[in-house]
């Protein structure tokens, strides 16, 4: 992983006191950000046995009145809504409405598939799910900052507005409900100065376009700023999130509490094109990502296998020719990103 990815990676790792068995999938993109999958995002989190006890308070629940049931929904968990949404028509209307609602959720859809007018065969996602989505997080990448901001032999630049046009009326046309856009950007500046900007002018062009109504904002890495000179083996980036308000003015928004990207339902694949489709879906979406996310859950398998359920056995690091020792839990996890990315 480039070192740009630490930031993220630091975010996706897992710390001591360990909740989650190793036994679990991670998926995690090349550049170290957690993406969920639908069906993990909307299983229940513990298992919970259905006994007379349980039925007999989900009846009262229903006899409660109207303002309490939606005030009780409203603090329930996707994978709890995601169930009412198969049960009676009145929880089913209310729970529906909870669920794309939900402000830390944003479902993946790729930039470059907006601006080549998202045409429902080039993509891997069910058309009719992402229909209802609400918050969507677009995947862009420098490629576009090229595309949109064409650079001529003399070094002029072009500006191609009809693919920022295109990609906002294709946006539209395939998410009827959006109302908050993510353009996430992650990949770390190539050192290439953007004037006073601290986003690329492409990315700047696409904000300002916003249509009316849809929320939007810049998720980028920045260089930390240091007041020793650094080099890419010792700078160190961080995740910064930028808002453009309607008066124009830019404004840096908060990362505590923020959100978790999912990968929506693939479409089905039907007939001999489709299983093409599906061995693409497979080799270049799905399997790298979960071929990325051992990369943690080795880091936690290490570190629990000295310092879970009450062991107590400080080790080196495992790195050759490194010298660091761990006497803690989450000592080697944090040292494994920060150092040996
Ligand atoms: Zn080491």
């Amino acid at each position: 992983m480039h070192r740009y990815g630490v930031c993220n990676l630091l975010t996706t790792l897992s710390y001591p006191p360990w909740t989650k068995g190793l036994d679990r999938v991670v998926y995690m993109t090349q550049h170290g950000e957690e993406r969920f999958p639908f069906y993990a995002y909307v299983q229940p989190n513990d298992v919970c046995t259905v006994n007379s006890h349980h039925n007999a308070s989900f009846w009262s629940f229903s006899r409660l009145p109207a303002e309490i049931q939606v005030h009780v929904l409203a603090m329930c968990p996707a994978s709890t809504l995601f169930r009412l949404m198969h049960t009676s028509l009145k929880l089913r209307t209310e729970a529906l409405k909870l669920f794309w609602a939900k402000a830390d959720t944003y479902f993946l859809v790729d930039a470059h598939w907006l601006i080549n007018k998202a045409y429902p065969g080039d993509s891997m996602w069910d058309m009719a799910f992402l229909v209802q989505v609400q918050n969507v997080e677009i995947d862009y990448s420098s490629v576009l900052n090229n595309r949109i901001c064409m650079r001529q032999e003399d070094e002029r630049v072009e500006i191609q507005s009809n693919l920022v046009d295109i990609f906002w009326a294709s946006l539209r046309d395939r998410v009827l409900n959006v109302k908050r856009v993510i353009l996430n950007y992650n990949e770390g500046s190539t050192g290439r100065e953007y004037g006073l900007d601290r986003i690329p002018l492409a990315l700047r062009l696409l904000v300002e376009a916003s249509p009316h109504g849809i929320e939007t904002c810049v998720l980028f890495l920045e260089r930390k700023q240091t007041s020793r000179p650094t080099t890419w083996r010792t700078a160190t980036w961080r995740r910064c999130l930028l808002r453009r308000t309607e008066q124009g003015v830019w404004e840096e928004g908060n990362l505590e509490k923020f959100r978790k990207t999912i990968l929506m339902p693939p479409k089905i694949f039907r007939g001999p094109v489709g299983s093409f489709g599906e061995l693409l879906y497979q080799c270049y979406t799905k399997i790298p990502l979960q071929r990325y996310g051992l990369w943690p859950l080795m880091v936690e398998a290490l570190d629990r296998h000295h310092f879970d359920v009450g062991r107590n056995e400080p080790f080196p690091c495992p790195v050759a020719s490194c010298t660091a020792y761990f006497s803690k839990g989450g000592e080697w996890t944090i040292y494994a990103a920060e150092e040996h990315y």
